[in-house]
């Protein structure tokens, strides 16, 4: 019985996810790239919704982080760095994932991956048997106790501490006989055939590398960056001198990563050219764990500002660490597929400057007035993938509604400050000076918000087209609109409709849209 419900969550999952790809292609938001000679493979392009809808993430992103704080400036480096960089960050000799072949299907896994979707299906069962138990027991249910006396929660619960010990046990030992063995033991078949016929595991570099200059011979190798963080960190002296910051202070930036990802199968979840938000923040050493705390608070707090569930976000504290870091933890987003990493927030300690200035022999330290001595500062990261953020929006507002008629609509109900646009405006009629109207009402909006102009069909289908499309009002020009000036303005989510004067619909829309409003629930 048990295992037969958690297929049909599983089948529950695929459906959903597969409403989201078709979605997102229908409605203008995501397309393959070069969809004509049948795409790349994890390479994807933002359509005219989607851009905009990702232009409003990063924003809603950097006017939390740089606007808001009078001590975190922003940078745009280059994609190309100098190929020492990369030596210098480990990128050369570390930046691996362990890959591991089917020998009958020909698929190709991130040996972690498959432990980890294993362990995560282990997780999920015990989540339902807490949700079972929550319903029976009702308002008497006590979590805590009940998971550390039902047998079964305890069973699996071990059952994962076991394997979360061995899997970081063969990462930190780089032990790729005990990593095969891992997946051996706990029979993880593979996920499209179930044949358990396995490689052996190797490891893979994922950074992209070109060369630079015009003839084989002068050519240097250069790599596609693999992160945005390493032009933060070689910029560090040059921003903290030319902008007089003191510590603590932080550089933010977005842009382009690159990373030859051996499983590329989660639509935008998982790319090979992606975009990060990063923003590393420089403390003086010993403050680090407090700043780590800090951000961890922060982080989570900008994400709940968008309304998406709070039972959709856990933190997911790191046992392995990464050669660079002494604390990290990241924020799991509840996707269609389960939760996984959303964003990532890494205390850095002094790994990155200290390898600078050991790769570059140049100073990367920082003079502090008050202690009167030079050190190299410490930092914290705070890391987000700009197409995974995307991805959560999208897929946590694409919803099926039964309505009181009978009918269901499909409605993209995006936090209004992330969507593309704000307003679409409808004469209800293609004559009568209603166009004319419609299209005034338009030219006064569009210097404040993205609206869109649409004549096309009944006004009802009108509706349903916006509502999936994810804009949070329509306004209607009719005939007493000519007379009183009027219009009736509907509101997505609610689909209340409302008559207000035209020179209302500036304010009405601004109160929901408002990147202030939003924002600020973050400090409330
Ligand atoms: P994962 O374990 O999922 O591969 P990671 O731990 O390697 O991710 P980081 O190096 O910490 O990721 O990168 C920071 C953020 O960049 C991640 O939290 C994620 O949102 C985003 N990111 C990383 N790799 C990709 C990718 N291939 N496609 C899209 N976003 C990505």
């Amino acid at each position: 019985m048990q295992t037969f419900i958690f297929a049909l969550i599983m089948a529950k999952q695929e459906d959903q996810f597969k409403k989201v790809l078709s979605h997102a292609k229908e409605y203008g938001y995501v397309f393959q790239s070069s969809e004509i000679y049948d795409g790349l493979s994890a390479v994807y392009d933002y359509a005219q919704n989607g851009v905009e809808l990702k232009k409003n993430i990063r924003d809603y992103w950097w006017k939390a982080m740089v606007q808001m704080h009078e001590n975190i400036v922003g940078i745009d480096a280059a994609i190309l760095m100098h190929p020492t960089t990369w030596k210098a960050s480990g990128h050369v000799d570390a930046f691996n994932d362990p890959l591991i072949d089917n020998k009958d299907s020909k698929k190709r896994y991130r040996a972690d991956v498959l432990v980890e979707d294993f362990r995560e299906k282990i997780n999920q069962k015990i989540q339902k048997d807490v949700a079972k138990a929550q319903k029976r027991f009702g308002d008497a249910f006590n979590e805590e106790e009940f998971r550390a006396t039902n047998q079964n929660v305890i069973r699996r619960q071990k059952q994962i501490d076991e394997i979360s010990a061995e899997l970081t046990r063969v990462q930190e030992e780089s032990d790729l006989v005990g990593f095969k063995q891992l997946i051996v033991d706990l029979g993880i078949g593979c996920p499209a055939s179930g044949s358990k016929n396995w490689t052996e595991v190797k490891q893979f570099n994922l950074m992209f590398g070109t060369q630079i200059g015009a003839s084989a011979e002068n050519s240097t190798q250069v790599y596609l960056r693999p992160e945005t963080a390493q032009g933060i960190f070689v910029n560090f002296l040059n921003v903290q001198k030319t902008g007089r910051m003191k510590i603590p202070f932080g550089i933010a930036q977005t842009g382009k990563a690159f990373r030859n990802e051996i499983v590329a199968r989660q639509f935008i979840f998982r790319m090979r050219e992606f975009e990060q938000m990063e923003m590393q923040f420089f403390v003086k050493p010993g403050t680090q764990k407090e700043w780590y705390e800090n951000w961890k608070g922060s982080r989570l707090k900008w994400h709940l500002s968008l309304g998406m569930g709070e039972e959709n976000y856990r933190f997911h504290d790191h046992d392995k660490l990464a050669h660079y870091a002494d604390a990290a933890a990241d924020i799991e987003f509840n996707f269609p597929f389960g939760f996984k990493e959303l964003e990532g927030i890494h205390s850095r300690t002094d790994f990155d400057l200290k390898a600078h200035e050991e790769f570059s022999g140049k100073k990367l330290q920082y003079f502090d007035h008050t202690e009167n001595k030079s050190y190299v500062p410490y930092v914290v990261e705070t890391s987000i993938g700009l197409d995974r953020m995307f991805l959560a929006v999208f897929s946590n507002s694409l919803q099926e509604e039964a309505l009181d008629n009978g009918t269901t609509r499909t409605v993209l109900k995006l936090p209004a400050v992330l969507a593309p646009y704000k307003a679409a405006i409808f004469p209800l009629v293609k004559k009568d000076g209603l166009p004319e109207v419609a299209r005034k009402i338009m030219d006064d909006l569009k210097w404040d918000f993205n609206v869109f102009y649409d004549e096309k069909d009944a006004v009802g289908k009108r509706y349903r087209r916006q509502d999936a499309a994810g804009t949070p009002f329509c306004i209607t020009v009719d005939h007493d609109s000519l007379e009183d000036n009027s219009v009736t303005i509907r509101h997505r989510d609610t689909m209340e409709q409302k008559r207000v004067a035209i020179s209302e619909l500036k304010e009405i829309i601004k109160a929901e849209v408002d990147v202030k409003t939003w924002l600020q629930k973050i400090d409330s």
